[in-house]
């Protein structure tokens, strides 16, 4: 893909440390390109504890919007003028809109953008009984979503003090990690927002504890099948991988920043090859 650049060009970016391997630059510059943009989106290695001065340069340089990943999150939430309840509630932002009065506005696009894969994929969780594995930002973004949307929830994590504060934001019940087999085989959708899956042939939970009547969803894209989704599909599980939630988040912030809607399909094509080439060893 080459991009024009010109003196008219306008830049977004992504802030993290460490973000080379960042899959964003992938999805918005296919999505600004499909949209006719004269944008860029790059990628800054910022390190730790260097939030403030990145927002700075960011405003002075006249930036559309800034994604923000690890570890900024919590520190950008800070630094932002107003964040939305979510990212509020979180203290956790992945998205910053620079508005033209040059204040900062701060929003975490992951759990709408959850919802929204799940609503692509024909699933409606609204009612139904989740079991979200893990605690970290992730599994927080999307309880905070789902319990928004009216779902029943529980969240185990290996430390409990981590799934009781994830608990506590959402009002949801814990499980310990030793029973997470039993409240997976209770609930409706199962959702794994850990690592495990990524790089090695570990199962977030036994796969008998999945059947026909359940949703497996994975957080995990990278690989974009995990042992996980394909046993849970062996045993006649719907499974839902995590390349549509990858989407939609960055989708959200392409929305916020160009008021035009996201090329979805371009995204999503663009990210595929993208990840393809990185399985085959094509891409570092
Ligand atoms: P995180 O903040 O580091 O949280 C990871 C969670 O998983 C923590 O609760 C952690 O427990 C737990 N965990 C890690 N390794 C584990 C293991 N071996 N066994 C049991 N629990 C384990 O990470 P995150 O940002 O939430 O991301 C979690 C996963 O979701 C990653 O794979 C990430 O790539 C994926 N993700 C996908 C999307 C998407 O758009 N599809 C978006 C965000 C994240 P401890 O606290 O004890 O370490």
């Amino acid at each position: 893909m080459s991009l024009p650049i010109s003196g008219t060009t306008r830049v977004a970016a992504v802030i993290g440390d460490p973000v080379r391997h960042s899959l964003s630059p992938v999805l918005h510059n296919a999505a600004y390109q499909q949209l006719g943009l004269d944008w860029v989106y790059v990628a800054f290695d910022v390190p730790d504890g260097a939030a403030r001065p990145a927002l700075d340069g960011a405003r002075a340089f006249g930036l559309v919007g800034l994604s923000v990943t690890m570890p900024h999150k919590a520190a950008v939430a800070d630094l932002c003028d107003e964040r939305a309840p979510d990212a509020a509630k979180l203290h956790s932002v992945n998205t910053v809109t620079l508005r033209p009065d040059g204040s900062l506005y701060g929003e975490s696009t992951d759990g709408e953008g959850f919802l929204l894969a799940l609503r692509d994929a024909g699933h409606a969780p609204a009612g139904q009984d989740v079991l979200v594995l893990g605690a970290g930002g992730a599994a927080r973004a999307v309880a905070v979503a789902l319990a928004g949307g009216g779902s029943e929830l529980t969240i185990t994590a290996r430390r409990a003090d981590s799934a009781e504060q994830a608990a506590a934001l959402v009002g949801a019940r814990t499980v310990a990690w030793d029973h997470r087999d039993d409240a997976a085989r209770a609930a409706r959708y199962v959702v794994n927002a850990t690592p495990i899956g990524m790089g090695d042939g570990a199962l977030p939970v036994p796969v008998e504890a999945l059947d026909a009547g359940q949703v497996y969803v994975d957080l995990v894209y990278h690989p974009l099948e995990t042992p996980m989704l394909q046993a849970a599909q062996a045993r006649g599980a719907t499974v839902v991988d995590g390349l549509g939630m990858l989407v939609r988040q960055a989708a959200l912030q392409v929305e916020r920043w160009t008021g035009m809607p996201a090329p979805l399909e371009r995204m999503r094509s663009a990210v595929r090859v993208h990840l393809s080439e990185i399985q085959s060893g094509r891409q570092p």
